[in-house]
């Protein structure tokens, strides 16, 4: 059979500016015609939510941000959103101002403005999270994708270098896992691969010289590429070890996508020939993996799944739960021992030789 795929590609607007995040904010709520926003910015948004404030109409505005998005915070922001009728929301922050916003906008059917100021790429998913009692849930829903994204390099001119560093990998994850994910296609692929490439070249410049606006600039375009694609493709078996190991352990989103990538492309990346030549013609031929985990070492990347908090007991627990949400796409057959492996792996930081799975 000749190629043959089903792609759909989500609608949004996206408006680049550097320079001009409050301004291309006040413009998108105009263009909505929203006169009673809910604006969502944590600590680190202030002085951007500020500007803002004082040119439309807020409403509600709410300042505490909370990773994985608590379902009492979600609930009581959409009471709070619902009781002074507000009809769009302008979120300004990493993945967790995003997500809460996501979480408000499924529950009142509102437009989300998003103003993101980390490489998470939430803003151009339709993918929302919410967590209960120690569990996170996950799907996607038309609602959730943000109306309008609004970017903006300078926003991002104060995120330290580690962080941005890890956010910077956890784009890299997007673009990388859709290259196996169940839904991937040419389409997808092509967005990845030119995410993916934009990445390497950013996240090289950024931890070289953090003040670098291109960078910052080129990692936007690469996290909106990946993101795109992620969105499309859906979330591979990084995403599936990722997700339970931030749900069900607590562990920081960013630097725990940091440490699993290399582990995953290391295992996958021989049984899927496609995927390993993609990342290696990003790595000017290298071979995929240890190309990867060379260059996690030259970022200086958060190390392993111990300093991140994970107990070694819990890794077998962790296998358990990871072996169910397994999707049937991955190029390479998974057993709980390859899972008990990678993570073992992982948990130490082992090197490449020692560390492939
Ligand atoms: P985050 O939003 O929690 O931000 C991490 C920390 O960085 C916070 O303390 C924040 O205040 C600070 N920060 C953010 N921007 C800053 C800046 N410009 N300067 C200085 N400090 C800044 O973390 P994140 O990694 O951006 O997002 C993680 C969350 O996003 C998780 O809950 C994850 O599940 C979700 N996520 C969802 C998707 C999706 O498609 N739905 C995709 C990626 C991530």
């Amino acid at each position: 059979m000749g190629t043959a795929f089903d792609h759909t590609t989500l609608g949004q607007r996206v408006v680049f500016g550097t320079g001009a995040a409050v301004e291309n904010t006040v413009a998108a709520v105009l263009r909505l015609g929203a006169e009673r926003v809910l604006l969502i910015a944590g600590d680190s948004a202030t002085a951007t939510a500020d500007a803002v404030a004082a040119q439309v109409p807020i409403a509600v505005r709410i300042r505490e941000v909370v990773q994985h998005v608590p379902e009492a915070d979600a609930a009581a922001a959409a009471d709070r959103a619902r009781a002074a009728d507000c009809d769009a929301i302008v979120s300004i922050g990493g993945g967790s101002a995003t997500g809460l916003a996501k979480a408000v906008a499924l529950r009142l059917g509102i437009p989300v403005i998003a103003v993101p100021t980390t490489f998470a790429g939430s803003e151009a998913t339709d993918v929302w999270g919410i967590t209960d009692a120690e569990r996170k849930t996950t799907g996607t829903d038309p609602l959730a994708l943000p109306r309008t994204v609004v970017y903006d390099a300078d926003l991002l001119a104060g995120l330290p270098g580690d962080l941005a560093v890890a956010s910077g990998l956890n784009a890299m994850a997007h673009a990388i896992d859709s290259l196996w994910a169940p839904r991937a296609d040419p389409i997808n692929r092509a967005l990845a691969t030119e995410g993916m490439a934009a990445l390497i070249l950013g996240l090289r410049a950024l931890r070289a010289a953090p003040a670098d606006r291109d960078a910052r600039e080129l990692m936007l375009y690469g996290t909106y590429l990946a993101s795109v694609a992620f969105a499309s493709a859906g979330s591979g078996l990084h995403h599936r070890i990722c997700h339970v190991l931030g749900g069900a352990f607590g562990l920081p989103h960013a630097p725990t996508h940091a440490v699993m990538l290399r582990y995953v492309v290391a295992f996958n990346a021989p049984a899927s020939p496609d995927a390993a030549a993609r990342i290696s013609a990003a790595f000017a031929g290298a071979p995929a993996a240890s190309a990867l985990f060379a260059f996690e070492e030259e970022l200086a990347a958060p190390r392993s799944l111990a300093e991140l908090g994970l107990a070694q007991d819990d890794i077998a627990h962790a296998a358990t739960l990871t072996l169910a949400a397994v999707p049937a796409s991955n190029p390479r057959p998974v057993t709980l021992e390859d899972l008990e492996r990678l993570l073992h792996a992982a948990w130490a930081g082992a090197p490449f030789e020692r560390g492939r799975p």
